[in-house]
């Protein structure tokens, strides 16, 4: 007896590396995904090498972005360097989920554009324009956004993390100052990621805590020009912005999801949320994604499937919380800096524990 295809809702790494390892292996699923035309999601855009290899496997072709080999963290006055035990890439999300979901259109999965999903109750889902929808199998990959119905635990108000980002222009200078290293910067409660993308252009994205954000009144642009005034080479990065700068609230560093109603697979952020300094958000969401095609097309259930995830995402995520949690004090940031300069071995060491293997 053949199963009705599963639904797919979200067209970002999870939700697309689900539709294509399904189209490969002959199911036609069929994806809603809210925008109509592609944007720029709020990311780093750091591609780790493990998340490169799943696109390989995906047969994703003809990225273009910037190499990444290096390591360099700045904390307070304590700069230090380490070289990646891999290459990685820098590139913009606008790209990588373009050639995504070109891909999964290529290989016979149903994009529907502009659909968005708005709630979930009985096994039912309601689209926001006035569709019901009872699928058999729900793969969920709506990533940062949580729908009603399905939505992850809220988090302490008091103690949220926020995500905001900037562009950088791209500028000779700006090249000679990031190169091919992803930059990880330091504060109280909170860090910078920076790196170079397709075009040299840079992307320069933070993960504030809410309680810190509200000691400059709330304003993304108080707290830049404070953590410039703090730290010239955050400043230096940052005198090279471009107009605008994106936010997203309340992202669930460290949640798993170790359980989910029957016949809904939870991928990618809807599954589990990575620290972003660890750069494999993406890779987990790729992964989620073939790991959910591959157990769905070998019968396994929705609780078997977040069970096996749960399992394969806890070792990364408890590392990279970890660093997380002593690289946004003062004094134990130094000592991340310090670790990173006399044993540069161990920064590789710790950039492999907080990949997801699959
Ligand atoms: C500040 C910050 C920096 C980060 N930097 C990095 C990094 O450098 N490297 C890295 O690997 N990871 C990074 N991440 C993590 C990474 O962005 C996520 O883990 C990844 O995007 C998860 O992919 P996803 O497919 O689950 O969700 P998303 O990428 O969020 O995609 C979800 C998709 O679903 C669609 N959607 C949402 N709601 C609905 C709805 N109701 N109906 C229909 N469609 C819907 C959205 O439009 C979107 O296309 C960062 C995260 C943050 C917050």
């Amino acid at each position: 007896m053949r199963r009705n295809d599963p639904l797919i809702v979200g067209g970002g790494p999870a939700g697309t590396s689900a539709a294509i390892s399904l189209a490969m292996a002959g199911v036609r699923p069929v994806l809603l995904e809210r925008q109509r035309v592609t944007g720029d999601a709020l990311c780093g855009g750091f591609l780790s090498w493990r998340t490169l290899q799943s696109l390989e496997r995906l047969g994703i072709e003809g990225l273009e972005g910037h190499d990444i080999d290096r390591l360099r963290v700045f904390a307070g006055q304590a700069t230090a360097e380490a070289p990646l035990p891999h290459k990685a890439l820098g590139i913009s999300r606008q790209q990588l989920d373009s050639l995504l979901l070109a891909r999964a259109e290529a290989a016979g999965a149903g994009i529907e554009r502009g659909v968005t999903v708005r709630e979930w109750h009985d096994g039912t889902l309601e689209t926001a324009d006035g569709a019901s929808l009872k699928p058999e199998t729900l793969f969920l990959a709506s990533g940062k956004h949580d729908i009603r119905g399905l939505a992850r635990p809220r988090q302490d108000p008091g103690n949220q993390t926020l995500g905001i980002r900037v562009r950088l222009a791209a500028h000779p200078s700006l090249a000679r100052l990031v190169g091919g290293a992803v930059e990880l910067h330091m504060f109280e409660r909170g860090y910078c990621g920076v790196e170079l993308q397709e075009g040299e252009r840079g992307n320069l994205c933070l993960a504030v805590r809410k309680s810190r954000l509200a000691d400059y009144g709330g304003d993304p642009e108080v707290l830049l020009a404070a953590w410039a005034a703090e730290s010239p080479a955050f400043g230096e990065r940052l005198a090279f912005r471009e107009k605008g700068c994106d936010a997203i609230g309340a992202v669930p560093y460290g949640w798993i999801a170790r359980a989910t109603l029957p016949g809904v697979f939870r991928l990618g952020d809807q599954s589990a949320v990575i620290p972003s300094l660890s750069g494999e958000g993406n890779g987990i969401a790729l992964a989620s994604g073939i790991l959910a095609a591959n157990g769905w097309l070998a019968g396994e259930t929705a609780d078997r499937f977040q069970t096996r995830l749960a399992r394969a995402t806890t070792r990364p995520i408890g590392i990279a919380c970890w660093l997380w949690h002593w690289g946004e004090r003062k004094d134990t940031a130094r000592l991340i800096a310090g670790g990173v300069r006399f044993a540069p071995w161990l920064a590789g060491r710790f950039a492999e524990w907080t990949r997801i293997s699959h």
